[in-house]
């Protein structure tokens, strides 16, 4: 059944110049880019995007990094959107990322990690409507 993700090129993927190939290699996954727009995530955005990791360590680096240079969030369509684009990424860690995985390739430490994919669907829909209006996903 077709379903909708949220993924988004996080800015050591505009930086290190490896939007092309990693477009690229979702498309030959057989995602349909429904929609995608380059900016940058204010602080205020970073935060409330990634609010339920508020209390990691983590978070405060996290949204440093994910304000620090554009990124590209692009709503994508697939059959099985989700699990699929979650297993295309690789682990959180690309040490630990499969071979052949976008994470693998091209992420250089665990928050660096090159993109986001949503992982459930009911955060697929928050996100999804994080970045694009109903009118740019119909
Ligand atoms: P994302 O939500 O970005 O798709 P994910 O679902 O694989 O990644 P999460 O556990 O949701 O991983 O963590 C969100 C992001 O926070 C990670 O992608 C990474 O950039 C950063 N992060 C997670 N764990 C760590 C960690 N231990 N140290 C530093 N950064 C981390
Ligand atoms: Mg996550």
């Amino acid at each position: 059944m077709k379903q909708r993700t949220l993924t988004i090129l996080k800015p050591d993927t505009v930086a290190r110049r490896n939007c092309g190939a990693v477009i690229s290699r979702l498309e030959q996954e057989g995602f349909e880019i429904l929609a995608g727009r380059m900016l940058r995530l204010s602080e205020e955005q970073a935060m409330a995007f990634y609010a339920v990791h508020k209390d990691k360590p983590f978070y405060r680096p996290l949204v440093e990094f994910m304000t620090s240079g554009p990124v590209w969030p692009m709503a994508l369509e697939r059959d099985n959107a989700i699990e699929h684009l979650r297993k295309v990424m690789g682990a959180t860690d690309p040490a630990k990322a499969a071979p052949g995985t976008i994470r693998q390739q091209f992420a250089t430490s665990i928050e660096r990690n090159a993109i986001h994919g949503s992982d459930s669907p009911e955060n697929a829909r928050i996100e999804l409507s994080f970045f694009f209006s109903a009118a740019e996903l119909a």
